[in-house]
Order: C-alpha cells, then structure tokens, then sequence
C-alpha cells in the first residue's frame, strides 16, 4: 500500500515536471477559424444554447465583445485578408471579393489568377487560384519563412481557404466552382495525397437525401420559421424540414447548392480539418503549425434566410458541436494544453430589407449595376453623348479610360454627376477617388470617410465610391453585407488556450488585432500588420515566473 502511495507521487511528480517543461515553449499549433458572416450579436443571442466548442472558447477563453472591422466593403475576400495579415484592404490590397481590373477590362475574382491550374479532387478541375493578388504577407507565410510551420486551409470558398493560407501552403482545399468536388491549385503544389484520401473516404453525395431538421426544442427559436424576404435555394421552402436532394433524383447543383446552404457542410469541413491535422501531425513535430478552416455554411444560410431565422440560429446550434468535436481531437492530437485558438468573422450581415421596410425602415436592394447606369445617364447629360462608364461593381463606378479626367475638368460636371448619384433613394455619400486617394482620409475624424478610404486601393477602385444608407445593399439574395454599419462591421473575436488569459474584453478590437495577437504568442514579426497585439488577454509568460 506504501509502496503504492509512493509510486503514484513519484509518477505525479514526473507528470508535473513534464507539464512545466512543456508550458514553457509557445504552442505548438495555431487554429485559426472564421465563421464567415458571424455578426457580433450572435454571440449574446446563441450562447444560451451552447453547450460544447462555442462555449468552451467563450468560458475558457479570451472574448472581445466590442471588436469591429473599421474599413467600409465589409465582404469576404477582405475579412479573410485582414485577419490573415493584420493589415487593411488599403494595405493588403483585396478591397473586395471582385473587382474592375483596368487592364484586361473584365471583372476579376480576388483569388483569380491565370497562371496555375485547378487540380479538382474527383468533381470537376475548376480554376487555378491563388494569393497572388494579396500584396502583403501573412501569419502563416510568416510563420514558415520564421519558424518552418506546415500551413493546412480549408473551406468551401476558394477565396477563404486561400486568403487564410497565403503563397505557399501544405494543402489549401476548397470547392469547385461547379460546386461538383473539391479542388486545389498548383500555386499550392497540386493535389495532396492526404486530401484526395479524406474526399475518396468521405464523398459529399452520402449526405444526399438526409434531412436538416431543428436540433433545438421548438420554444427556444425566438422568430418564426417564415419571415417576410426569405429566398431558400432551388428546391427547398421557407420552412422545416429542408430535404437535401434534387428534381433529377440524384446528386446534381441544386443538390450541392442546398448542401453547402446547410449544416452537413459545417460538419464536413470540421471532420475534414480534424483528419488533415491527424496526417500532417500538425503539432507534432520540432516547430509550430498553422491549420485554418473558414465555414462558409453560416454565411449561406445567413444570405437566404436572414439573421432572425430558425436557421440561422440552428446552424449555431449545430457548428457548436461540429467545433466541439474537431477540439476533442485537437486535444487528442496534439494534447488541450498545447494549441491555441483564434475565432472570428469576415463581416456581419445586415437585415432583410423587406423585414427592415415592416419596421418602418427605409431599405431596399438594388442591381450591382444600377449605379454605374445612373452614373452614365448624368454624365452624357453634362457632357453630351458617348460612353462614360466601364463598369459598376457594388459601390464602385469606374470610368472609361480618359473620361473621369474628362469630367474632372469640366468641374460643373463632375458635381452634376455626383450631385445626381447622391439623390438615390439607396446612397449616403458619394467619394471621388481623389478625396480617398489622400493619405489624411485614413486619420480623419469623418467615420464613412475613413471607412471608405480604408477600404480604397488606387489601382482597384473605383472613380467614384457609394457609401451607402443603411438598409440599402447590392443583392438578389435575401440580404447581404458590405456596408460601414454596426451590423456589417462588428464581430467575435475570441482567443483560447494555451498563452490566453480568458475573461470578457469589452476594449475596442478589430480582426485586423488577431493575427499580431498570435504573432505576439510565437515571437514572429508581422511587418506590413497595422493591427496590434490584444496583450490584455496574453497569460505573463511561464519564464518570469518566479519560484516561492
Ligand atoms: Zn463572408
């Protein structure tokens, strides 16, 4: 019985000289998750029924309450890029998810590039995407330029996976734009064995005929299931259940379609960053690494159903436990003292008009286009017929080559112009590109001008710039996201584990402060980041403790 008793204080003693040799180093894996269109509310809204990964980084976490994107385009492509470099789309260049390229005269994807080919992974090759574009470095480029981190992405959206990865990369993953497989690129080195192996194990199609029903009680749903505005996909209704299937009877787009616009693709993505982390050993080996996984899923649902929705609120329910289990077998992988964890979002979304409008609110949606068409209209007015305008994409409006100088010239018409875009009904300010351009924009005090001038890059811009009123957005869909409000800006940001002090930080943060806050833990340089380390939520490191 001594005997015993000695043995077993022997063994606690070695187990605690190896937990303080090993809480000495920094973690050994980063994990980085986006929730693409978390709004910041959700967090105060949801966390009631949170009972497993949600609420174990918001109790034993580091959680900002208070964090916002500062700039004005509030889309992907930008939320990825700012998180992944710590710098503003007026730095890092991807201002938006597509844009005008002046060059070619087309609109180009923020991920597209025509140099690498697409290397599908079953379905269909797709395009050959990259991070080209991106003008700055990010976390993970730095963390394998500095400490030699293996890098594994993941998401539906190309332009998620690829902006959290950045140049180089040991596997970024994401869907095809036929929606028919998954793919990569060979900017990222073709396909990955341990890729193919997962998708070969795991196809999507199992998934077809199963239904998405309500995981919570029905009394916990605080909105009713149909709401004015709601515009599911092709084949499913306002209301539960939601079938995932097809008119042809097997596994075509309409099926893909309602499959990424439901929580199987959560729950996909989490089994498939669980998996790559086990075969890359991602946290296992002499350094540290980087696994980033963006869910695209709640960013779908949100744009058909609306943020009051049952489905919205399922969908938290859900990635609760799809988190949840990909930390089980993070701790499993790589030990729950060893890793930590950054959440947060690419934008909020904003409400559905047609439900804003029942409120008493004055909201609507227009065509991309439609700016650039009344643009067109008053400048042939000022300045007699001709063709003016290039393009209109969102809220940019960009001139054919000469004919902006042409109006600045002529300075009456230049104001009609502007004089005409700034009575529509859907439009706040209008920005010529000059006043964005000028550096004393990014200080000023002037809130939409600043947003607006962050989220300016001169080679991608337009000539002109809307902001728009609140309530007024660019989208067939039923709402979307992309304006300077409170419901668009603001966002989670939550560390966890090792090196994280938890607690609520109700201090002002942008996502822009989440990788220089983990660049802070590993001892890397984020030289482009205009972003800062959040140190309130940093633990004091293990070597300045001192002994009794
Ligand atoms: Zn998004």
């Amino acid at each position: 019985m001594r005997r015993a008793l000695i043995t077993i204080a022997v063994a606690a003693a070695l187990v605690s000289t190896t937990r303080a040799q090993t809480a000495s180093g920094p973690p050994k894996l980063a994990v980085l998750i986006v929730v693409d269109q978390m709004r910041a509310d959700y967090v105060t809204r949801f966390r009631g029924e949170w009972s497993s990964g949600l609420r174990r980084l918001l109790t034993k976490g580091a959680w900002f309450s208070n964090a916002a994107y500062p700039y004005m385009l509030t889309f992907t492509c930008a939320g990825h890029a700012t998180v992944s470099t710590g710098a503003l789309p007026h730095r890092h260049g991807i201002m938006q998810n597509t844009w005008f390229d002046r060059q070619s005269g087309k609109i180009v994807r923020c991920s597209e590039d025509d140099r690498p080919a697409g290397v599908g992974y079953g379905g269909s090759n797709g395009e050959g995407d990259s991070a080209a574009r991106l003008l700055v470095p990010t976390f993970a480029d730095q963390m394998r330029r500095e400490k030699g981190a293996r890098v594994v992405t993941l998401s539906l959206k190309a332009r998620s996976a690829i902006m959290l990865a950045g140049q180089v990369a040991d596997a970024v993953t994401w869907r095809n734009e036929a929606l028919d497989g998954w793919q990569t690129s060979t900017a990222y080195g073709g396909a990955v064995a341990a890729v193919k192996a997962f998708v070969d194990a795991n196809p999507v199609e199992a998934d077809y005929g199963k239904p998405w029903i309500r995981t919570l009680p029905r009394g916990r749903y605080r909105y009713p299931d149909t709401l004015p505005g709601e515009m599911p996909p092709g084949g499913w209704s306002p209301v539960f259940p939601h079938v995932l299937t097809s008119r042809t009877g097997k596994p075509d787009a309409e099926f893909y379609t309602q499959w990424e616009r439901s929580p199987y693709g959560d729950e996909y993505l989490g089994r498939m960053a669980a998996a790559l982390a086990a075969s890359f050993e991602l946290g296992r080996h002499d350094t540290t690494d980087i696994l980033g996984v963006s869910f695209s899923s709640p960013d779908l649902v949100g744009h058909a159903f609306g943020p009051l929705s049952e489905e919205v609120q399922d969908m938290y329910a859900r990635l609760d436990r799809t988190i949840g289990t990909l930390l089980d077998r993070l701790d499993r992988l790589v030990g729950s003292d060893q890793y930590v964890v950054a959440l947060t979002s690419d934008h909020g979304v904003s409400g559905v008009p047609e439900q804003l409008k029942l409120d008493g609110k004055n909201a609507g949606k227009l065509n991309i286009r439609a700016l650039g068409e009344v643009v067109e209209r008053a400048a042939a007015e000022a300045l007699g017929p001709g063709k003016y305008v290039a393009n209109g994409n969102y809220n940019d409006v960009y001139f054919e080559p000469g004919m902006y100088e042409k109006l600045k010239a002529s300075p009456a018409a230049l104001n009609a112009v502007v004089a005409e875009l700034s009575k529509q009904p859907s439009v706040a300010r209008v920005f010529r590109r000059e006043e964005l351009y000028d550096p004393s924009a990014i200080g000023s005090t002037d809130q939409t001008l600043r947003a607006a001038a962050l989220s300016f890059v001169a080679e991608r811009s337009g000539d002109l710039v809307v902001a728009m009123k609140p309530g007024w957005m660019f989208t067939g869909l039923a709402t979307t996201h992309g304006s300077a409000t409170d419901d668009d800006q603001r966002v989670p940001i939550i560390f966890f584990g090792r090196g994280i002090k938890p607690g609520e930080y109700r201090e002002a943060a942008s996502p822009a402060d989440v990788t220089p806050t983990l660049a802070a833990i590993f001892g890397i340089t984020m030289p482009q980041a205009e972003g800062r380390p959040l140190r309130s939520a940093l633990a004091a490191p293990v070597s300045t403790a001192t002994r009794p």
